[in-house]
């Protein structure tokens, strides 16, 4: 499926936990929502997302949900949040990948094949696409699927710095300039 795009159109993915939604936090550990119940959007995600022209940026979502293979988070609930979502926003795909590292898949970051499926099934090229993520797997699948990659700092997350991000940025909105100068 190869869809003639727009010149200017350009794909903007992200990754989900941290960034669109709240983590959670199990102890000290930093964890994602195991019941629709946990799943929160952000509001500097929204306040972001009123911004971005829909003439000009396709948006995704790619997602590492490795609970649903553990037994700890039920798909049902995963498709429920993916249901809200998609009422919510107008994305073009919400990918998430529900296996733990056993399966060795494809799929789970920091391998690309999420993100080179979307290249291929929406036909942009890798230099019209950037994934923004607050891990280094987000990271360093982009670069793996040769897209520009954005981190995205979070209180939790400095110990994970050393991915080597084309960006790295503080608050959400930060994505708004480097977003222009992609057309
Ligand atoms: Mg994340
Ligand atoms: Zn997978």
């Amino acid at each position: 499926m190869l869809i003639n795009k727009d010149h200017r159109e350009r794909a903007i993915i992200f990754d989900r936990d941290g960034v669109i939604n709240d983590v959670i936090l199990r102890g000290e550990t930093i964890s994602s929502p195991r019941s629709f119940a946990e799943f929160q959007v952000r509001d500097d995600f929204v306040q972001l997302y009123e911004q971005i022209d829909p003439q000009f940026f396709s948006i995704f979502v790619v997602s590492n949900q490795p609970d649903v293979a553990r037994g700890l988070l039920p798909k049902s609930e995963l498709d429920r949040m993916s249901a809200a979502m998609l009422e919510r926003f107008a994305f073009s795909r919400i990918s998430c990948c529900e296996h733990d590292d056993l399966a060795d898949c494809v799929c789970r970051k920091p391998k690309p094949g999420m993100i080179k499926s979307i290249l291929d099934d929406f036909g942009f090229e890798p230099e019209n696409a950037l994934i923004v993520g607050d891990s280094w797997k987000d990271i360093l699948a982009g670069k793996a699927a040769g897209v520009r990659t954005v981190y995205l700092r979070r209180a939790y997350n400095e110990k994970d710095m050393n991915c080597m991000p084309d960006l790295k940025i503080d608050r959400l909105v930060q994505l708004l300039p480097i977003m222009k100068d992609m057309l």
